[in-house]
């Protein structure tokens, strides 16, 4: 069964048309609505004749996403959606809006999912505890942007809110290399049919030094980030368990070598956690180990550390740290050299900051058999 609609080619897209007796062109025109008007559903593909419509919505019944839940927070400049998935799971994506600043535009990012739950068993993290459920289809990674994409200008919470979506970020639920033909098929698609350039496009990594590997050669200069969380292997062996296959210097090595072919920067998410790995001496040994990491020819960084202070998850034993430890560590890694910034959290109110993505996922989708959260969820 096709999952969506999205992940047809353009030349099933035509053997559709023909099996409905209709002129090529008209394959185009279906074309032009899944990626240039970013319209999932048939039935609101006005310039084809209503039989087509009807045909090619009876036909697709059941496939593609299903906005499930739709929840504000941030005074609405952050939404999260549930959709759900052929098959009853479901995942969730979030929109963050950004207003104008100054001469600077306004941004739209939209954090996409590429599985439902995820593998890697990241201690801290909720849809790592929640454990893996299934890859998402390219198409089913491209329509959460279509969608997110075409509710954009109803959701403006003011008119400094951009109308149109200018950034995605692979940072939603799941492990995107991991399932990377789905991300990279996704990320085309998001470049060549919906038109965003690559570098409006980031993909974060948990580390899968092939995947990094791929990144290094893939033609689409994407943005990587990578999770790193700790300057250790005994550190990171305990928060990330894919550590133990790639420990901190296998990582490095592919970074290096990233960085290496592409001459672009990355950067490195670090979840800071209270008591754990907020000492200010793990910043330090961390900086020391990316200030090595040039950007060949102009010599800057190729580094850039993005602090996220831990967003406290139901049932985890993790805690956010102090603003003050916070900045201590800030100041760490600065001492070294390398960029570094504490990322503003977005979406807390609503589950939908970083690593909160699974909450809802486990009502709607398999409630029967994974485990629920008994904390009420704001909005339900
Ligand atoms: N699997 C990929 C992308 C999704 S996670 C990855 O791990 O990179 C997106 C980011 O959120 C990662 O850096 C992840 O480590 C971080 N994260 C997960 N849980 C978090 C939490 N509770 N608080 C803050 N950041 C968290
Ligand atoms: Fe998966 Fe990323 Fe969560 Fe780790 S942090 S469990 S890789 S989603």
């Amino acid at each position: 069964m096709t999952a969506s609609l999205y992940d047809l080619d353009p030349g099933q897209l035509q053997e559709l048309v023909a099996e409905a007796g209709e002129p090529a062109y008209r394959a185009r025109q279906l074309a032009h609505w899944l990626d240039e008007r970013r319209q999932p559903d048939p039935r609101a593909m006005t310039n084809l004749p209503g039989s087509l419509r009807t045909r090619l919505a009876e036909r697709f019944a059941g496939a593609g996403l299903a906005l499930d839940r739709h929840q504000a927070g941030d005074h609405g400049w952050t939404h999260k959606f549930l959709f759900r998935l052929p098959g009853g799971d479901a995942v969730e994506s979030v929109l963050m809006l950004y207003p104008a600043a100054g001469s600077g535009p306004g941004r739209a990012t939209v954090c996409i999912s590429t599985q439902a739950g995820c593998a890697m068993g990241c201690t801290f993290c909720a849809t790592g505890q929640f454990g893996f459920t299934r890859h998402l289809s390219a198409g089913e990674v491209v329509e959460q942007v279509a969608r997110v994409s075409t509710m954009l200008p109803e959701l403006r919470p003011d008119p400094t809110a951009p109308d149109h979506l200018t950034n995605v970020v692979f940072m939603g639920m799941g492990e995107p290399f991991a399932n990377p033909s789905a991300t990279w098929g996704a990320a085309w698609r998001l470049h060549r049919g919906f038109g965003l350039s690559a570098r409006a496009i980031t993909i974060s990594t948990v580390g899968l030094v092939p995947g990094i590997r791929r990144a290094a050669a893939e033609a689409l200069p994407v943005n990587l980030a990578v999770s790193i969380h700790a300057a250790d292997d005994a550190l990171r062996d305990r928060l990330v368990p894919v550590n133990r296959t790639w420990p901190i210097a296998e990582l490095l090595g592919a970074v290096r070598e990233y960085v290496a072919a592409t001459r672009r920067r990355v950067s490195f998410e670090y979840a800071l956690m209270a008591g754990v790995n907020d000492d200010p001496a793990q910043g330090e040994r961390l900086g020391r180990l990316l200030a090595p990491l040039r950007v060949p020819g102009s010599g800057g960084h190729a580094a850039h550390v993005n602090l996220i202070p831990y967003n406290p998850t139901p049932g985890s034993a993790f805690e956010a740290p102090s603003r003050a430890a916070a900045r201590r560590f800030r100041a760490a890694v600065a001492v070294t050299g390398v960029p570094v910034s504490i990322r503003a959290n977005r979406g807390v109110g609503i589950d939908a900051a970083c690593g909160q993505l699974r909450t809802s996922a486990g009502r709607a989708g398999r409630t029967a058999t994974l485990p629920l959260l008994d904390r009420p969820e704001e909005g339900s």
